[in-house]
Parts: C-alpha cells; structure tokens; sequence
C-alpha cells in the first residue's frame, strides 16, 4: 500500500556501523549523533523487570499462514484518579495469561496469548508484542501493530506515549534504526507516511493538502494515492515529523478530543534494503512495511441523538467489526473470501494482511467496575481474533 511515488533512489540509504562500504553517508551519522529518550540500550532489550502477570519470554516469530503471525494481548492501565475517586471497583483482572471477571457468577475467564496487568511499562508490552513484527519488517515480512479499545482505555499511550513512557511508534523507529545498525551487509531506505481515517475519508497528515486520498490497486496491492512519503535519516528526523502531523490535526479540528477517539490513523514505515557488495548474487532486494495503527474508540455508540455522532459510530463499528472479521481469517488456515474491500482500514492495510504477514493485536481495557461491559466486549473481540476458546465459564 502507500504510494508508489517513493524513489527507488538510494541516495539516502542507511548502512549498519561496521559497514565495509568504503564512504560513509551522512545519514547513518546523522543516526549515530541522535538519541530520542537517552536510552542506549537497543528497545529489544529483554525485559528489566518481572511483574505480576508478566513473563518476559519472546513470542514465537515462524512465519506460516498460521495463529502463530498474530498476537493477540490485552494491556491493562491502572485506575485512572477520577476511577479511584468515584470508588470504582475492579471488575476485570489478570491471573496469568487468562482475564477473570470479578464478582462474578458464573465465572467468565479469557486467555490470551499475554496479559499486561496494570504496573507493565510500554517498553515490556514492546518486547513482547511489538519487537518481532519491527524484527520482521526489517527482514522484509510485512507487519501491523494495533491498538484496540474504548476511548481512554490506553490505546495512545501504548502507541504514542509521552516523554516519561514512549510509547510503541518511537519505540519502533528507534529499534529499526538500532537494527541497521546492527546490520552491516545491507543498506536500507526508511520512508514514512501517516494517515488518519475519519468518516471513512483519508487524510494526509504529512500534507496539509492531501485531503479525501483515494485507494488504488496495482500488481503490488493497494495503494493510497498521492499520500506524502518522507525519507527519514533518524528516529529524531522520524518524530519530527509525526509530531508535525499530530500539530496538523489539532490545528484542523474543532474538538480534537473527540476527532482523536472517531478517528483510525496509520504510521508506516516502508523499509527498502538491499545487500551490499556484489550485487550480481541476485539476492533479495526486501520491501515492506510496518503499519502502526492508533484505533478510533471501539465503545458502543449510545443512542445517539445527532445524525452527524450516528454516522461517525457506524463508520466505526463496521471497519472494526471488518477488522476482527479480516484478523481472525488470517489465523484460520481453511479461510476462503476475506473481507478486505469492506472498510478502507482493512483495504488500505491488505498488502500488509496475508498470511505470511505478522500482526499484533493490542487490547486496551480499564479493570474499572463503570466500563465492565465495555470491558468484556474489547475481551470478546480480541479472542474472536484468534478464536481462542473460552477457558472457564463454570459455576463458583
Ligand atoms: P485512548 O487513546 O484509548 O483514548 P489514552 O491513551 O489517551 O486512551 O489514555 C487515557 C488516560 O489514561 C491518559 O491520561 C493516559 O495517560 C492514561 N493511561 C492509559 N494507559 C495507561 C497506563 N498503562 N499506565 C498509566 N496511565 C495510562
Ligand atoms: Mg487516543
């Protein structure tokens, strides 16, 4: 997908530190001079720190058209200080790999592939559920990163985050760009784009002009036209430039709150490598992408008195519903007609769909007794995923 304005130009290309190439670009030092968050340990760094209900094992990275390219897990945030003041109670918690319900008869349990509970930093649930789909798009497997779940339950810290706790998009440049480094017979060609979609219409957020963007189709899959594609030469060249696209939906918005739980947006990263040296081996020369996608809020349109806030839900809820539909087809080897054409989300994203690719799916919940219901319907999509059977629902 993306557009296929990008250059095959090689004039920016990126080479890992122990290169052997005789000339050294002005990019890869521009990389080595350039830290995002004063971390120097490479993000795939094995977790610090083990929690409760965290096991710090990588998730298996094969690569068959099977449940192994997607992940499936549910992230937990703590109580909110709103929550706590309210008296909320917990209605949902973590024992394991599997979500309990609390107070509840007869007991409901989900298992997942992990469970983050509430204290897991965005860097753990990055080890566990991003590090090998940025691993694998580096190596040329597609991969898309989601994050799922009702307004305010955590998707934008877990993908964006803030200064304190990056969240997985810088996480994600910065490993790809530790993974260069750490790659020296290849050169590479990072090209980013972002994108919202809002009201099933697609916007530019790298131009401020690309307004209403068409999907196209061509041999190599579906492509949006037109959408701005910038070479990037660092993670802080990278963060720049997505800050500058969040900056340009708040300044087009009325309510950008609002706008921000209606809308989906898509970071890409296209990763172009090829071997260094002699090239007439005829070895792969990879192209891929990793999509990083910020879910509009999944909750269950209420009923709705204006027209405009009723046609935003439906949008919503059919890309969503296409969404789990497409998801759970990729890990179901007898799958016949997936439903891509159904949303753009899913049309947009169906190169980056087969079953080759790796998918990560991440759930955001509250444990809050106020959004139980809405709790249990995020817990209801992430097993229809994977159709993971219901692990107890028995009587006390
Ligand atoms: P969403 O994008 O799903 O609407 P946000 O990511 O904006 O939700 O989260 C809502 C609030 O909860 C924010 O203030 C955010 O900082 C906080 N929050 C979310 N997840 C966590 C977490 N895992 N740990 C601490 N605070 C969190
Ligand atoms: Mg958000």
């Amino acid at each position: 997908m993306a557009s296929r304005q990008g250059s095959k130009s090689r004039k920016a290309g990126l080479k890992g530190a122990d290169s052997t190439a005789s000339s050294t670009t002005s990019s890869s030092k521009l990389y080595q001079e350039t830290s995002i968050d004063g971390h120097s340990s490479p993000a795939s760094s094995s977790a610090q720190s083990k929690q409760q209900f965290f096991s710090p094992d990588p998730l298996p990275q094969t690569a068959q058209r099977s449940k192994e390219n997607v992940t499936v897990t549910v992230r937990f945030r703590p109580l909110s200080p709103r929550e706590i003041r309210q008296g909320e109670e917990v209605a949902w918690y973590a024992d394991g790999e599997t979500i309990v319900r609390n107070e509840h008869n007869p007991t409901i349990a989900y298992a997942y592939d992990r469970v983050f509970g509430p204290t897991t930093t965005t860097r753990n649930v990055y080890d566990i559920a991003a590090h090998h789909v940025v691993n694998g798009a580096m190596e040329g497997i597609n991969g898309t990163i989601f994050a799922y779940g009702v307004t305010s339950s955590g998707k934008t810290h877990t993908m964006h985050g803030d200064q304190r706790s990056p969240g997985i998009i810088p996480l994600a440049v910065k490993d790809a760009f530790s993974i260069i480094q750490e790659t020296p017979n290849r050169e590479f060609l990072l090209r980013i784009s972002y994108m919202e979609i809002y009201n099933e219409v697609v916007n530019d957020l790298l131009n401020p002009a690309g307004h209403n963007l068409r999907i196209r189709e061509d041999k190599q899959g579906t492509f949006v036209e037109g959408i701005k594609e910038e070479v990037v030469l660092s993670p802080a060249h990278a963060l720049s430039l997505i800050a500058a696209g969040e900056e340009q939906r708040h300044v087009g918005s009325t309510n950008f709150n609002l706008l921000s739980s209606r809308s989906h947006t898509i970071f890409t990263l296209t990763i172009e490598s090829s071997p260094l040296g002699d090239k007439s081996k005829g070895e792969a020369v990879h192209l891929s992408q990793l999509n990083l996608v910020d879910l509009a809020g999944s909750e269950s349109s209420k009923v709705e008195t204006s027209g405009v806030r009723r046609k935003e839900g439906s949008y919503i809820n059919k890309s969503l519903l296409t969404l789990g539909t497409v998801i759970s087809k990729l890990t179901d080897v007898r799958a016949s007609h997936v439903p891509y054409r159904d949303s753009k989300l899913t049309r947009i994203l169906q190169s980056s769909l087969s079953g080759h690719d790796r998918v990560s799916l991440i759930c955001t919940v509250t444990p809050a007794s106020s959004s139980s219901e809405e709790t249990h319907n995020t817990l209801k999509f992430a097993h229809r995923a994977k159709h993971i059977e219901i692990q107890a629902e028995q009587n006390k």
